[in-house]
């Protein structure tokens, strides 16, 4: 079990979570929850219409023909683009449907060398009005997690801030799920982005997102908790924001989480 310190019970109280914190146990009462010091939680991310990505083969719109790493074929990165190249590339893509409806493309934000990089899912419609990766309700919860860490998207210190960026550049159409041809088109520009920034670790949030960048049909319950690779990375899984938003009482999960990437990367 883990113990419920000062600090992991102020950074519930930062996501929001004081309303469920566990009182400590009168003489002679049992504690509440599983444990003496922890709190009953829910399972699974299961909540949703989600559907799961299936683990296929990808050919690489940017990059060619796909070499082969961890459990499946390996994306190949858009060779040789610089940050502007890269960007540009990415501005001007066609190589799926998403070009036709997306208002920008949402590049990413934050250190380009930064040690943390938070990957996500698609943009939503703010994001697609902003072109810019978690913005809204589901920003705010990052940014809370993030600063519980000390870490922010807005500083000008690698050590501090992180890069953030999506698996897919464009926004499906009314936040319908990706497709996994899109996002197998879409990686190539991801896979660039990491060696560009070359992090101590990438975040992986979502199911899409998880699913896609580790060639898994497991849901993220499965995943989490044990340090995974992409692209030569150490990769930590864990829930979107927006997931949290709907089943707050996996933020604790999501909390630990954040400290096994925290111990991961080292600092
Ligand atoms: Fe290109 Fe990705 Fe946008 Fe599709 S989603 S058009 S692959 S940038």
């Amino acid at each position: 079990m883990t113990a419920w310190t000062p600090a992991r019970a102020a950074m519930l109280c930062e996501l929001g979570l004081q309303a469920w914190l566990p009182r400590p146990a009168r003489p002679g009462e049992a504690a509440v929850g599983a444990g003496a010091t922890t709190p009953s939680l829910r399972g699974g991310d299961s909540a949703g219409p989600e559907r799961q990505v299936p683990a296929r083969a990808v050919e690489a719109a940017a990059g060619g023909p796909a070499r082969m790493s961890n459990s499946g074929p390996a994306r190949v990165a858009p060779a040789g683009l610089d940050w502007p190249e890269l960007q540009r590339a990415v501005e001007d893509c066609t190589a799926c449907g998403l070009c036709a409806t997306r208002t920008r493309t949402v590049f990413g934000i934050g250190h380009r060398r930064a040690r943390w990089m938070i990957v996500g899912e698609a943009p939503g419609e703010q994001e697609d009005l902003r072109g810019e990766p978690f913005v809204g309700r589901s920003g705010q919860l990052l940014d809370a997690m993030l600063r519980v860490l000390g870490l922010t998207r807005s500083a000008d210190s690698p050590a501090r801030q992180v890069y953030i960026a999506n698996t897919l550049k464009c926004r499906p159409p009314s936040n319908r799920n990706p497709e996994p041809e899109e996002l197998a088109r879409c990686e190539p520009f991801l896979v660039r982005q990491i060696e560009l920034v070359q992090p101590a670790v990438v975040l992986a949030m979502g199911r899409f997102a998880v699913q896609a960048l580790l060639r898994s049909k497991e849901p993220v319950g499965r995943l989490r908790g044990r340090v995974h690779h992409y692209q030569g990375v150490p990769l930590v899984v864990t829930y979107h924001p927006a997931y949290l938003l709907r089943n707050p009482l996996d933020k604790a999960r999501a909390w630990e989480d954040l400290c096994l990437a925290r111990q991961v990367c080292g600092a």
